[in-house]
């Protein structure tokens, strides 16, 4: 029976969620008292729906696509649940925590109320906090601890090439990241992409590839990135698919750290990884828009080779016919293959 008990405190979600109150205003303006907000891991969450009209905002939740769109004076700004930005027009806001649904409804969390969203509109917010237990600086969530963590290249002098790959299809299990119209989810897409990828590393190169899970299942943030600090990994895959309100969004992006693109070699490894990986998915005919230099939590600090590719929109007709559809999805594969496979050759005659 107290084992019994113990296994079900393991089965609870890590992040125990309780309640409490915050004050919010714009500059100048009365605060108003928000008091449905709940703890998780020492943040508070504030169903975005309650916030947004504080500060003169409104916010509508599109239920097919899975997207959260502001109206803000520039623009429409979209986010989606478990997404790590907040994306107005070209220009993404890095999300601290990503959005999430807590009790029925999505909440985001205090740094998106006090950083995120000012930084992006120009506003002034005041916010207080007022659960004594929280009143001190929120920790900082296991996600910005895992984080913290140089993902450092550790390969020893004399070796070439890549020795192993680390690949995360995100999201999974509760979490279905972007859905298209048509009920496709982000979550499929990535591990069909992802375990086509390692196929063919395995196949043709003999290469050990670690993926952060390899069925439909949710991960807390140590376990998705446990493969990454094994010292054999030479270059980390983050695989994601987005969805946009407008249905003509489409085209690949690759993410990669912004410190790199300062590397007075033109960008460091991450972007000769990513550039290899835009040939090769070009080669392959499909359309990558950019190379985008952002701050995405997932990209960690240090100099591991690293790319976060969108591989598309969910949300778009012909992007949805590649990502949907397993000749497809066997298509970018093969191509992320060929990419991965000229950059461990690039690597071999540089070192
Ligand atoms: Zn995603």
């Amino acid at each position: 029976m107290v084992r019994l008990f113990f296994v079900l405190l393991l089965l609870l979600p890590a992040l125990s969620v309780a309640e409490g109150a915050v004050q919010l205003a714009l500059e100048g303006k009365p605060p108003v008292t928000l008091d449905e907000v709940y703890h998780r891991d020492g943040v508070a969450y504030l169903a975005v729906d309650e916030v947004l009209p504080v500060l003169g905002l409104s916010g509508s939740w599109n239920s097919v696509k899975h997207i959260y769109s502001i109206k803000t004076p520039r623009g429409r700004a979209q986010m989606s649940p478990g997404s790590q930005f907040l994306r107005l027009g070209g220009q993404f806001q890095p999300l601290t925590n990503p959005p999430s649904f807590i009790d029925g409804r999505l909440r985001v969390d205090e740094n998106f109320v006090v950083i995120h969203l000012p930084a992006l509109l120009n506003l002034s917010v005041y916010y207080r906090n007022l659960d004594p237990t929280v009143e001190q600086l929120p920790a900082p969530s296991s996600l910005d601890r895992l984080f913290s963590f140089l993902l450092r290249k550790q390969k020893p002098a004399g070796v070439k090439g890549l020795r192993a790959v680390a690949i995360d299809p995100a999201h999974g299990g509760a979490d279905p990241g972007s859905m298209g119209p048509n009920g496709l989810k982000e979550k499929d897409v990535v591990l069909a992409v992802a375990q086509g990828l390692q196929k063919r590393f395995k196949m043709h190169l003999g290469l050990p590839v670690y993926l952060s899970r390899d069925a439909d299942y949710s991960l807390t943030a140590a376990q998705r990135f446990a493969a990454v600090n094994k010292p054999e990994v030479d270059a980390l895959i983050l695989l994601h698919a987005q969805a946009a309100l407008s249905e003509t969004a489409r085209g690949a992006v690759l993410f990669i750290r912004p410190q790199e693109q300062r590397a007075a070699d033109g960008g460091g490894d991450s972007m000769a990884l990513a550039s290899q990986l835009r040939q090769a998915l070009s080669q392959a005919g499909i359309l990558v828009t950019a190379i985008e230099r952002a701050p995405l939590l997932p990209l960690g600090q240090g100099d591991l080779p690293t790319v976060l590719v969108e591989l598309g929109y969910l949300s778009n007709s012909t992007d949805r016919e590649l990502l949907g559809q397993s000749a497809g999805q066997e298509r970018l594969a093969e191509a992320l293959y060929r990419g991965l496979k000229a950059f461990a050759q690039q690597q071999q005659e540089i070192e």
